[in-house]
């Protein structure tokens, strides 16, 4: 028998040579500073989604389909059944109009599903290899939670986490600081600019020359498939003909995993992407021609990008076909706080801030296009993790789901450091150098 032929993995920027997903996966960026895009499409079945009995059973067929040649079955299998193993519930709001909660992993967003899918793959990749990784992370936000979560315990791999001291919420700080074997927190007394900067400066420094280093960020083609996953599930488990997807978006990974689900042959009519105050890509859509601009905060703050890393790859995946295939809207704070009460007052469904931009923008496409075809809005993070948002809304807080109260009771663990690389490698170096 022929062993199958590996997709490939090409760079967007067209100047790197083509790799297979385990080279991408430890890569990160391509190194003519590209993302990586696959060189062709497997095309998916309709039992795919028809019979899919599991989430977990469903994710292991796609991903082996990508995968052939890189991965054996029982490798896919065993990654997906470690990594996904949560629930993905499909909620109706009636008129046709749905909510797939993402949001039931161990760090409450949809970023699970890629960190942990990631870091199991690379698991796999650094057995083969007889190498370690290093996993250096700034974050403001859920990516550092759901990358230490994903990567902790990991045979091999250890996780430096970056965060500006003071300037997350007080949620998001203790899900980086709770202690994980392997993790290491560290509270940078700086901007989330300065822990960007020492992890780029890190990157070059030759005392980390010993060890592979990864930032595990979110354009890494070991993050973007998994996300496919879910898009594929919301059709199994609605049973749509057709259906539209509403993507609160930031980065665009997550809506460029739903394209590559939807070139893979599930029957998605249209993207909504559902941005905040941050409107490049909407304006974009609209025919204003790219003009990146700085991240403006707002209230849904997981979103507040103002230059997407992954609208390169969207453009190499759909070229002219993307205000086709997408629709894109804005949507204020002031809205996103009265459709967070509006929903909860008239479903008793209580959305997070990013899930609310997402409604919003579901509601403003139907009144636009006139477009019924039944809607899934996916909701990217659990109400939990933004209590100070929610009673701005409505004036109480949500109650704290299993794994965040429990946080509250686990020991923590963080170093304080200067914004400064001499300062964080007197402390990182010496757990590199005994690989715990
Ligand atoms: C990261 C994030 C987003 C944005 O996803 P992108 O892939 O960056 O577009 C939306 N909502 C939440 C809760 C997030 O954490």
């Amino acid at each position: 028998m022929r062993a199958p032929t590996p997709i490939r993995f090409i760079s967007t920027r067209g100047q790197a040579p083509a790799v297979r997903f385990d080279e991408a996966l430890l890569q990160g960026l391509a190194p003519d500073g590209g993302l990586y895009v696959p060189e062709r499409i497997p095309r998916l079945p309709a039992t795919v989604w028809q019979q899919a009995a599991s989430f977990s059973d469903m994710a292991a067929d796609v991903l082996a389909r990508w995968l052939q040649g890189v991965f054996s079955e029982e490798t896919v299998a065993r990654v997906t059944t470690e990594a996904l193993s949560f629930p993905v519930p499909l909620v109706s709001l009636g008129e046709d109009l749905y909510i797939l909660e993402l949001f039931h992993g161990p760090t409450l967003s949809f970023k699970d599903f890629g960190a942990r899918t990631m870091a199991r793959f690379a698991r796999e990749v650094l057995r083969r290899l007889d190498e370690r990784l290093l996993v250096l992370v700034a974050t403001s936000g859920d990516t550092g939670s759901a990358v230490a979560d994903g990567f902790a315990g990991l045979e091999r791999v250890q996780v430096g986490l970056l965060y500006p001291y003071g300037q997350v919420s007080p949620v998001q700080e203790r899900q980086l600081i709770v202690q994980r074997p392997g993790v290491h927190a560290f509270a940078v007394h700086g901007t989330f600019d300065d822990c960007q900067r020492l992890v780029k400066a890190a990157f070059a420094d030759p005392d980390f020359a010993r060890v592979r280093l990864s930032s595990a960020n979110s354009i890494n083609v070991g993050r973007l498939l998994p996300q496919m996953l879910y898009y594929i599930w919301a059709v199994a488990v609605g049973a749509f003909d057709e259906v539209v997807f509403c993507v609160p978006s930031g980065n665009l990974g997550n809506l460029t995993g739903g394209v590559l689900a939807a070139l893979s042959g599930l029957p998605v009519r249209r993207f909504i992407a559902a941005h905040n105050a941050n409107d490049f890509f909407p304006r974009f859509l609209a025919g204003e021609g790219p003009a990146f601009g700085p991240s403006r905060r707002t209230l849904s703050n997981a979103m507040d990008v103002g230059a997407p890393s992954n609208f390169e790859r969207l453009q190499a995946l759909l070229g002219d076909a993307m205000p086709a295939r997408i629709w894109g809207t804005s949507i204020s704070d002031e809205t996103t706080l009265a459709t967070i009460r509006h929903v909860y007052e008239t479903t008793g469904y209580l959305p997070d801030p990013h899930t609310a931009v997402g409604l919003a923008a579901a509601r403003c496409y139907r009144e636009a296009t006139g477009d019924r075809t039944p809607l899934v809005v996916l909701a990217t993070a659990h109400p939990a993790k933004f209590p100070e948002v929610i009673r701005q809304a409505l004036e109480f807080e949500p109650e704290a789901p299993e794994a965040l109260a429990r946080l509250w009771q686990q020991e923590v663990s963080v170093v304080h450091v200067e914004a400064d690389l001499e300062a964080l490698k007197a402390r990182l170096l010496p757990y590199v150098a005994t690989g715990t």
